[in-house]
């Protein structure tokens, strides 16, 4: 292993404990090092400097052959992940179990981020060239300021190694539910893979269980009350798997999909089903086969937002004050506009579908209904409503839209297949929608004063990005899973829907400053996420950093644009051809 100069031994951990007992708190800095326990090693990466502050920062090192786990739960990069989580979960869970308070502050503590329903990829836990590393935090025990050398031996040297014992040996896991950990999430992936070939954008197998606990627990609603999603003859379709045999289920095609149905039948659940089935599930989850292509997106109205020369001519122009929309730019931008801004965005940067829910659009993006389009001309309406553009971005751009639209029925025409959910149950409407638009056919008119053909892509200026503040050079964090403290500024990604973990919004963060270094005054935003894509999947997401860190967790290009297009300095060059 690495390390071989100076790895110090469990005795010498002791003899600096007994050394620094009772002492300041600052004395812990000796202990900054790496120490042989045996089985495996101990690294004390960054002490904290008090009880209060930031737990400090250690990793166990293990050579997976010790760990004793069979190569096929972790050969290739899905069940890699999945095992990763498995562990992830199994330590945190160990951790809260058997470490306990020992002083003053976090004293005593061991903690490792715990994984909500996702199964993501993360730093907890990593596998690269036969070794296994755990990467936690631990609150080094005081009374006060004064260190308890005592107490923190007992952490390190009898609660860490039950811990480590229990979660990161085969022996101790539970074979059964390693198993279909790993298996669930690469069949996961293997459908996820098979999307394009089958050409849908969507698939949710029946039996899924898509309503949640309640709005804040993401864990599914109870069995007893949840209806199990079962597709509608006409769309449903078998997919081969490699663990689970066939699995059958609703295949959402590409092109245009309406949800439909009356309020409260399970429409938005759908929807937001459907959003998440980016990520893949833990067993139990109740959407372990719900599968959505990796690029799909909700896009939503977010008004308030900063808009930089993004060109949404497309669907808004000729505004009042002759404000220009080819590169459109705004430090307050109205709904439609911050939704315009919000599709046109994500299509810049290769997002494949959009999610839509009437719920949180704004009614005059989506809809311009034939009463209103005799009262008011269209000469008087700046906005090319979604309804005109939608079939354009599919058959221009190969970009579908998935749609909940329970309120307008002029979607019926532009709809290649509609879905209405009744009782929390879909059903195939599509050739009743034809026959309904067929029938009432010539009342409102489309509006398309000029095609749209392409997107202006931007090139982001590096030195509209400062990450400094006050003394401190760099200065980056998750405030919470939806706020980034980037510098000065502060990045509101609550729009950002599918994002499940703060760990997203951190490795967010520092994923911004690492992209500043692509940005030499040539590439498109579309080009400088590629590169930072292309470097996470190569070196993983300690890409991000120069030190090792255990707060990451995955994210997608299209979520990083997401992030740089709000923070408030940001400027931009349109590329013009
Ligand atoms: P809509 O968007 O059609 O108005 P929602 O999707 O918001 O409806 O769902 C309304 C309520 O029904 C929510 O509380 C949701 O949790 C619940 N619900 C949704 N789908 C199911 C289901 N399959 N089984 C039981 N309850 C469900
Ligand atoms: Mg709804």
């Amino acid at each position: 292993m690495r390390f071989a100069n100076d790895i110090r031994s469990a005795e010498d951990l002791q003899r600096v404990l007994r050394r620094i007992d009772g002492k300041g708190y600052k004395a812990y800095k000796a202990l900054k090092g790496v120490y042989d326990l045996g089985d495996y090693l101990l690294v004390i990466d960054h002490v904290q400097g008090d009880p209060f502050a930031s737990p400090t920062k250690m990793r166990i090192l293990m050579d997976i052959r010790t760990c004793g786990v069979p190569e096929d739960i972790y050969r290739g990069r899905s069940r890699r992940i999945a095992f990763c989580d498995y562990l992830t979960r199994e330590f945190s869970k160990n951790a809260l179990k058997i470490s306990r308070r020992r002083g003053t502050g976090n004293s005593g503590l061991i903690i490792m981020d715990r994984p909500g329903q996702e199964i993501l990829e993360r730093s907890t836990f990593v596998i690269k060239d036969g070794t296994i590393e755990a990467r936690f935090e631990a609150g080094l025990p005081a009374h006060g300021r004064s260190i308890l050398g005592n107490e923190a031996y007992n952490m390190l040297l009898k609660d860490l190694p039950k811990i480590v014992e229990r979660s990161m040996y085969f022996r101790a896991l539970d074979k059964q539910r390693v198993y279909e950990h790993v298996a669930v999430c690469e069949d996961a992936d293997h459908i996820r893979h098979k999307l394009p070939e089958l050409g849908l954008v969507s698939f949710i197998a029946n039996g899924s269980i898509l309503p949640r606990a309640s709005g804040i627990d993401p864990r599914p609603l109870d069995k007893r009350v949840a209806v199990p999603f079962k597709s509608p003859k006409s769309m449903e379709i078998a997919v081969e798997t490699l663990n689970h045999g066939t699995i059958l289920g609703m295949g959402i095609k590409k092109g245009i999909t309406l949800i439909v149905g009356g309020g409260y039948h399970g429409k938005s659940t759908l929807l937001n089903a459907i959003a998440m089935g980016v990520y893949n599930h833990i067993p139990g989850d109740g959407r372990e086969f719900v599968v959505t292509d990796r690029n799909a997106i909700k896009v939503r109205a977010e008004d308030g937002r900063r808009v930089e020369k993004v060109d949404i001519s497309g669907f808004i122009a000729n505004l009042p004050m002759r404000k220009d929309t080819s590169a459109f730019c705004t430090e307050n931008a109205s709904g439609s506009t911050s939704q315009a801004a919000n599709i046109v965005e994500a299509i810049e940067v290769g997002a494949t579908v959009l999610l839509i829910d009437e719920d949180t659009s704004a009614t005059n993006f989506m809809i311009r209904d034939h009463k209103m389009q005799e009262l008011v001309p269209k000469d008087h309406e700046p906005i090319t409503p979604f309804i005109d553009r939608v079939r354009e971005l599919y058959e221009n751009f190969g970009v579908s839209t998935i749609l909940v639209m329970g309120g307008s029925g002029d979607y019926l025409e532009v709809a290649d297949r509609v879905i209405c959910m009744i009782n929390y149950l879909p059903h195939d409407f599509t050739e009743k929608a034809k026959r309904i638009a067929e029938h009432y056919v010539g009342e409102r008119k489309r509006e398309i004063p000029t095609p749209m053909e392409k997107i202006v892509e931007r090139i982001p200026l590096s030195d509209s990005f400062d990450p400094s503040r006050g003394r401190k050079a760099v200065k980056i964090k998750a405030r919470d899973e939806h706020h980034i403290v980037f510098g000065n500024y502060e990045i509101d990604i609550t729009a950002l829907e599918q994002i499940v973990d703060i760990n997203q919004t951190r490795a967010l963060g520092d994923a911004i400053y690492y992209a500043v270094r692509y940005m030499d005054g040539r590439r498109t935003m579309r080009e400088v996420i590629h590169e930072v894509m292309s470097d996470i999947e190569n070196r993983g997401l300690d890409a991000l950093s120069s030190t090792p860190n255990g707060h990451y967790a995955e994210f997608r290009g299209i979520d990083l644009a997401f992030a740089i297009n709000r923070l408030r300095s940001l400027r931009v060059r349109q590329k013009r051809s």
